[in-house]
């Protein structure tokens, strides 16, 4: 029996209460105005939940994959849905390259910035329209000139690029045809999105599609962007290795918010609540059936959760964390708020202290 410890189940009840100000009204109006949830996103950042993955040295939580799991996993349990876990679940791996290639300089210039919510890096660009699957057939090109690297090429699915000051580009420095190894010669670039802007060397057109319509996506062009060396993540070509940290950890995630996604819908089933329409998947067509016995089950026990909870925990692979002397802080209304920056850890234990 997989049990969590005190400081996880405190993140989770903490993530419900910060999720119990965005009520169901709120996310249906998002979805029907496809309206990216910016106001839910600041408050999550406010309280350092965008910092979840990022070691406390730079700002952040000092969390893992699986406290991000049990985040992501209660923003769409709570009736947010796909619209709610996708609005910010780029924060809970985006970064991971840079935490883990990143020279020193560039975690202590962007990490502090990103952990507490005053930039965002939330958008991540490897999809392309003829490398979907087969990541090794992009074909956007980096080359270094001097001090910087030109990029030219094409992009397709960048979620959240309205919303996000970094992006995270995957392209080729050394084209397939040259390397012995089809993974070898693509390597990752941190991009300053105002920059390439400001460049006039990226263009983009949302793509139209007709699920989680709060949180857009993109076709993407880069011509003549010109990027600073400095600002290569990790070791060039060996950026199709390095990404893999980041994408193993939202397969992860995603697995969670859909255990999130189950325990909604039981949730509404055993409630007897007729769902006034499915913001969760986009999907409006009715329930066929009212409450039948063998709903009347918890929400707890969603098939397949405990399996994608193991998961999370071999992702881990480090040690258990602890929680001594948990102390809440209440917020204006007596109401207990939640913060990851309250979480911070002492001696090598993690503690829970209220800010200064
Ligand atoms: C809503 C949304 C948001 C996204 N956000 C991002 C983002 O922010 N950044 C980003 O980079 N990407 C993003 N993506 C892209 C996503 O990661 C890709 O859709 C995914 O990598 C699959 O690529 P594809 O859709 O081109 O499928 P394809 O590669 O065309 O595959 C289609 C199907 O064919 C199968 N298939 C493919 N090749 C083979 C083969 N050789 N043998 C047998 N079967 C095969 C696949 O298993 C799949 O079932 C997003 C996609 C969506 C839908």
């Amino acid at each position: 029996m997989l049990e969590f410890t005190e400081e996880q189940r405190l993140i989770r009840s903490e993530i419900e209460n910060l999720c119990a100000d965005f009520e169901d009204e709120y996310w249906r109006e998002k979805d029907r105005n496809a309206e990216y949830p910016m106001d839910f996103v600041q408050t999550l950042g406010d309280h350092g939940w965008l910092g979840t993955v990022i070691p406390e040295e730079y700002g952040g939580a000092g969390l893992d994959t699986l406290e991000a799991s049990i985040i992501l996993e209660e923003i769409v349990a709570s009736g947010a849905g796909f619209n709610g876990s996708m609005a910010c679940h780029g924060a809970m791996f985006i970064p991971r390259s840079l935490i883990n290639y990143g020279s020193e300089e560039m975690k202590e210039e962007y990490l502090p910035k990103v952990a507490s919510g005053e930039e965002l890096m939330q958008c991540f660009a490897l999809t392309e329209p003829n490398a979907g699957f087969d990541s090794t057939a992009i074909t956007t090109r980096a080359e270094k000139e001097g001090d910087h690297y030109v990029i030219n090429g094409q992009k397709t699915w960048c979620s959240r690029l309205h919303a996000s000051d970094y992006m995270v580009l995957v392209a080729r420095t050394t084209p397939k045809e040259e390397v012995d190894k089809k993974t070898d010669g693509m390597s990752l670039f941190l991009v300053d999105i105002n920059d390439a802007k400001a460049q006039d060397a990226i263009d983009a057109d949302e793509i139209e599609k007709n699920i989680r319509a709060a949180v857009p996506s993109y076709e993407v062009w880069f011509e003549d962007l010109e990027v600073p060396a400095e600002n290569l993540i990790g070791e060039e070509g060996r950026g199709f290795h390095q990404v893999m940290d980041g994408l193993n950890e939202e397969r992860v995630v995603i697995a969670a918010e859909a255990v999130g996604l189950a325990r909604r819908r039981i949730r509404r089933r055993t409630g007897g609540v007729r769902p006034p329409d499915r913001v969760e998947s986009g999907d409006s067509t009715p329930p066929r059936r009212s409450v039948r016995p063998d709903d009347q089950r918890s929400e707890h026990h969603v098939p397949g959760r405990q399996s994608v909870q193991r998961g999370q925990r071999r992702r881990r692979g480090g040690e258990r964390l602890r929680l001594h002397g948990s102390r809440g802080g209440l917020g204006g209304d007596g109401r207990r708020r939640p913060d990851a920056r309250r979480l911070r850890r002492r001696d090598g234990v993690r503690r829970r202290t209220l800010l200064p």
